[in-house]
């Protein structure tokens, strides 16, 4: 049957993010099934998730709280919208769970269907906002360079990879500004120093562009796709007041990091942040439904909710019921310890194991923040020099690891992980055994 799904799957299916070639040369993983932090190969290969999905599985595969909350869902409400005045049960409730749990100076949510739609959807309620304001021509927006906020033309114009903008055109007036990468960037200067001037680069860009003109600076907390970049302490200290100096609104995108993976329910708080917006999707359903939306903020709701026409932007699943349903009962698994253990044993057994990979013969850096981490790919240690085709060891590393029983991601040479949270400390060692051991492999590979 593995051949016969292969088959129809190079025949019909074109796969995001996936080079064809590829799939023409090795045909298509086809996963068949999981369980807990598991996932199995329709061979019968069995692997450690440690990306939960594609960050999405915070609390693993299994959870049939969240199939029956489903399921009845499926029952009682299946589908009705939030246009028009209408509402139901599930996607006020959500609303107002979220609300709970958000920054105390957010207590409004606008629904979508994925993280790249809210990303949409914020660029929107931005001009909106501008607009009641009786500033319209605040319409420039800042990002940052290797970013990534989706696949919609506005998420991937905010997002900062140039192999992206390549494919197709996007939108005027997004600018982008350095990511706060010190490692990569090899820097003479201590990580504080580093994340002060990375920062300094968000005020360059608002006076180069006039202060009046900026309408919104986005950013993750922690950049995820591009790299699990964990910006130097100084780094976002220096954010807010940039963004409070110059009236310049804080689009934060937690898609990857919200509900949980700092250790914290969002990583606003974590960082002390003050957003007007904050983006999410992915683990608010555990990935087990498609559910994104935004966080917004007293000041801009206020300002949205001023006007006298009509919102004219809305998803016809905006607020799905079953999708609703699915993050509050993953809500209430998450409250069950799941945000606290994070905090303390995950991140602590990080610090413990994951970073002595930094020992390994290959690895220039290994760094963790909360239950996610990266390693460095490197050639030379001390001078950080990478290998000659940048990413071809990564993607070395990466099918070594499948090999081992792990699942790691590969961005370019940096190797990431982000596993559900359902693990625990001994489970954490476990995986960084993998991890060494297709180090190991990929550095025979490549000498
Ligand atoms: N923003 C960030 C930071 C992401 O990592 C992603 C997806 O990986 C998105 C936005 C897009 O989310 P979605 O794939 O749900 O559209």
């Amino acid at each position: 049957q593995l051949k016969q799904w292969q088959h129809k799957d190079a025949a019909h299916h074109l796969h995001p993010f996936t080079n064809q070639a590829d799939i023409n040369k090795k045909g298509t993983r086809v996963i068949s099934h999981a369980e807990g932090a598991y996932i199995y190969e329709a061979d019968g290969h069995k692997l450690l998730d440690g990306m939960s999905g594609l960050w999405c599985c915070n609390l693993g595969y299994t959870q049939p709280k969240i199939n029956q909350a489903i399921a009845e869902q499926l029952q009682e409400l299946p589908y009705y919208n939030t246009f028009f005045q209408c509402t139901h049960p599930r996607a006020t409730e959500l609303a107002e769970a979220i609300s709970h749990r958000a920054p105390a100076h957010m207590n409004r949510v606008f629904y979508t269907n994925s993280g790249s739609e809210a990303n949409d959807s914020a660029i929107r309620m931005i001009h909106r906002y501008w607009d009641a304001l009786g500033q319209p021509q605040r319409k420039a927006i800042i990002a940052r360079e290797n970013a990534y906020h989706g696949s919609t033309i506005g998420g991937a114009s905010l997002g900062g990879m140039e192999f992206m903008h390549k494919q197709f055109s996007p939108l005027q007036d997004i600018h982008h500004i350095a990511q706060p990468y010190w490692y990569g960037a090899n820097a003479d200067i201590s990580p504080d120093e580093f994340g002060l001037q990375a920062a300094r680069e968000l005020e360059k860009k608002i006076q180069e562009l006039g202060e009046n003109n900026v309408a919104a600076f986005f950013a993750e907390p922690i950049q995820g796709a591009g790299g699990v970049i964990i910006p130097p302490d100084t780094y976002w200290p220096e954010i807010q007041r940039i963004c409070d100096q110059y009236g310049v609104l804080l689009v934060v995108d937690e898609v990857i990091f919200g509900f949980g993976r700092t250790g914290h329910w969002f990583a606003s708080e974590c960082y002390q942040l003050t957003p007007d917006f904050i983006v999410f999707a992915k683990a608010v359903t555990n990935g087990f439904q498609p559910l994104g939306g935004l966080l917004i903020s007293d000041r801009v709701g206020k300002a949205l909710l001023s006007h006298t026409d009509d919102l004219a932007h809305g998803f016809t699943y905006s607020g799905h019921p079953v999708a609703c349903a699915a993050a509050l009962a993953t809500l209430d698994i998450l409250s069950e310890g799941y945000i606290d253990k994070v905090r303390n044993e995950l991140s602590q057994a990080m610090q413990d194991y994951w970073l002595a990979l930094g020992e390994h013969p290959l690895v220039g850096q290994a760094r963790c923040k909360g239950f996610v981490g990266a390693l460095e790919l490197v050639k030379d240690k001390s001078s950080r020099e990478r290998f000659d085709k940048n990413g071809k060891a990564g993607t070395l590393c990466r099918d070594a690891s499948l090999q081992s029983g792990l699942v790691m991601r590969a961005t370019g040479d940096t190797m990431i992980i982000a596993p559900p949270f359902i693990l625990d400390r001994s489970d954490v060692k476990d995986l960084t055994e993998k991890a060494w051991q297709a180090l190991d492999i990929t550095l025979k590979q490549l000498s």
